[in-house]
């Protein structure tokens, strides 16, 4: 099911009040949408630093964490994953009164049973397909960011249609809400960070190699492959058009060397590796396996981290960054 701005009540939201937890690049962009939907009663609790000062300065009433969940109906969790369990267990559990409801900005605390909400509360997932900022962005432009939304938990028999409520005040219904599962939102979360990512990287290293070998100059290979944002603009394109038919913005040489490539790669060994992926995600051994990293301070993350860094691929792409003037434009 998709929902669109028609399917959805912002006046489920009149007599409740909300509280943002965590007032960082979502949290301040979601508070801010609701705000200017006309959805008045919104707090935010932060830990006492820039970030609260800032929800002041943005015209919010700022608590810690405690306070703001003890004065709310409605609590959007949106501090980083790793850190949720424990504040959950010690800020926000304590503070919540029966008929509350929890909004998780991800499904992953919940999926793997990190965090287990009391059976008295509600608790959805309301799951935007887009960073922060591009949250705030789309939505002071007149447009929305799509958004993935769940029903865990309806213990009131109202969190369907709180929840779709959230979703207008963030802006999201502007767009488009896909009705899915806490699991299902896990599921494609981790596999585009997991199973797509790792293969774009790898094509664009790849290809750069046997570029470079055969004597193309390092920096050619870079601007061409992705550094020239035509890949960005190409991606664009796909998402508007399609991803065949924005084909037709290109060459005719173009269309006939990318389809024929297209039919001439096997995909199978790819498809075998996402596959390994899926089985980690869905049997929770990906998550535990992070959660031990966690726990021994993150010495893999650290070390792969600088593995890439010195990497002769990552060193060149980041001279010719610099050399030709790009970088954080
Ligand atoms: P940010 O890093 O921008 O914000 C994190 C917030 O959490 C900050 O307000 C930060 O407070 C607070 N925080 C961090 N550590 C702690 C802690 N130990 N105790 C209390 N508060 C803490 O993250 P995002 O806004 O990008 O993401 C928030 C969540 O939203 C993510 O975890 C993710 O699950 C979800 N989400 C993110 C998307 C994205 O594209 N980024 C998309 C969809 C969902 P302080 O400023 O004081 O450090």
């Amino acid at each position: 099911t998709v929902y669109h701005d028609a399917d959805a009540d912002l006046s489920v939201l009149s007599d409740r009040t909300i509280a943002v937890v965590g007032y960082g690049n979502q949290g301040r962009a979601q508070a801010l949408n609701l705000r200017d939907s006309g959805v008045s009663d919104v707090v935010v609790g932060n830990r006492a630093d820039d970030s609260r000062q800032q929800a002041r300065e943005d015209g919010f009433e700022a608590f810690d964490i405690a306070g703001a969940v003890s004065r709310a109906d409605v609590v959007f969790l949106l501090i980083p994953d790793e850190v949720a369990p424990a504040v959950y267990e010690e800020a926000i559990e304590p503070n919540l009164s029966p008929g509350d409801l929890v909004n998780f900005a991800s499904g992953f605390n919940v999926t793997y049973g990190y965090i287990e909400p009391a059976d008295d509360v509600d608790v959805v997932l309301l799951a935007p397909r887009m960073i922060g900022t591009m949250v705030r962005d789309l939505y002071t432009q007149g447009r929305g960011a799509p958004a993935l939304f769940a029903v865990h938990q309806d213990a009131t028999g109202e969190a369907h249609e709180v929840g779709l409520g959230l979703a207008k005040g963030i802006g999201a219904t502007r767009s488009g809400v896909v009705e899915s599962t806490f699991e299902v939102e896990t599921t494609t979360d981790l596999m585009s960070e997991q199973a797509l990512f790792p293969l774009f990287a790898h094509a664009i290293m790849a290809k750069y190699r046997v570029e470079v070998e055969a004597g193309v100059p390092p920096e050619v290979a870079l601007l061409e492959s992705y550094l020239s944002r035509e890949m960005a603009y190409i991606f664009e394109q796909a998402a508007t058009k399609g991803m065949i038919e924005q084909l037709l913005l290109h060459s005719r040489t173009s269309q006939y060397g990318q389809l024929k490539g297209l039919e001439s790669f096997d995909p199978e060994p790819m498809v075998a590796y996402m596959r390994d992926r899926l089985d980690a995600i869905q049997s929770g051994a990906f998550a535990e396996e992070w959660r031990a990293e966690q726990r021994e301070g993150t010495p893999h993350l650290d070390e792969l981290f600088e593995t890439y860094r010195q990497s002769a691929f990552v060193q060149r792409e980041q001279e010719t960054m610099e050399t030709l003037g790009l970088g954080d434009q």
